[in-house]
């Protein structure tokens, strides 16, 4: 594409979180970044930050696991912005429970916004990357994909989000784009917040716990996360495809 045109992203789930840290980090390496969540009003926080910090953002909103809405959000945002070369794939939900409590919605839910999402999204956005023969696509993973007890709908997820990466990889290395998967140990969001509470235990509580647990002894930040998806979707980083990298403050295994 064109050195001079500002490449466009969409992150969803941006309204807070991982998302929300990744727009704006997207935004301050120049991308114009359209900020994707459930309900489009959510994201005005995201989008403020980005035009108060001299950005561009378009807020968008749609279901990831519904096809009618993720084609109609791609189109308005090609339109707005301009061709989208830049897809993470960020949305996330949990709904933890044991396998013999877990329900068929329970399970259905999860792997419909992570597995389904990204799919839809990526199918979606890929025909604008192979038209400017650039793209990079990047995945939310987890530590959760080597198995977390309560989690066998969110691992599943995040397990299968890993082998989509590299075959999004295979196919589409040949007009430029990459393809990898950030996989987060602990960071604080909502969601972990979430799971302190469904555990019974204070945030505080909870977090001090896990920073125990990582190597560098404390948890982890959205930022963290962003700054890695920052690097996978540079130009720098043309030659990395296919990869998971965990997030972690460790190794996993
Ligand atoms: P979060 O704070 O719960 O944010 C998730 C965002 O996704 C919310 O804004 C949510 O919107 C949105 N969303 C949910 N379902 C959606 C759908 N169907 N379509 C569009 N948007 C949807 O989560 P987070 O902690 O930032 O996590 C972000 C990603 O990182 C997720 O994929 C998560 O699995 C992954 N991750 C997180 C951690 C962690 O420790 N936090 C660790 C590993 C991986 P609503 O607010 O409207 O529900």
């Amino acid at each position: 594409m064109a050195q001079d045109a500002q490449r466009v992203a969409i992150v969803t789930g941006a309204a807070r979180g991982i998302g929300a840290a990744t727009a704006r980090g997207l935004a301050a390496d120049g991308m114009a970044v359209a900020v994707l969540d459930l309900d489009a009003a959510t994201c005005a926080g995201t989008v403020d930050a980005i035009t108060a910090a001299g950005g561009r953002a378009f807020a968008v909103g749609a279901d990831v696991s519904q096809a009618d809405q993720v084609e109609a959000a791609v189109g308005k945002v090609a339109a707005e912005l301009g061709p989208p070369v830049v897809l993470v794939n960020n949305a996330g939900v949990i709904r933890d429970n044991l396998l013999f409590k877990m329900t068929e919605n329970d399970w259905d839910t999860v792997l419909g916004v992570h597995l389904r999402g990204a799919f839809l999204m990526s199918r979606a956005a890929q025909k604008h990357m192979v038209d400017q023969r650039f793209g990079r696509i990047v995945n939310l993973s987890s530590s959760s994909a080597l198995g977390n007890r309560g989690q066998v709908n969110y691992s599943a997820a995040k397990a299968g989000l890993q082998g989509f990466t590299k075959t999004l990889a295979i196919e589409l290395g040949q007009f430029g784009i990459t393809a990898n998967a950030v996989a987060p140990g602990f960071i604080a969001t909502d969601m972990t917040a979430a799971t302190a509470e469904r555990v019974g235990v204070s945030f505080d509580v909870f977090q001090k716990a896990a920073a125990e647990r990582i190597p560098v002894r404390r948890i982890g930040q959205p930022s963290d996360v962003a700054n890695t998806i920052s690097f996978l979707v540079s130009d720098g980083a043309g030659f990395v495809s296919g990869q998971v990298i965990y997030v972690a403050g460790g190794p996993l295994c």
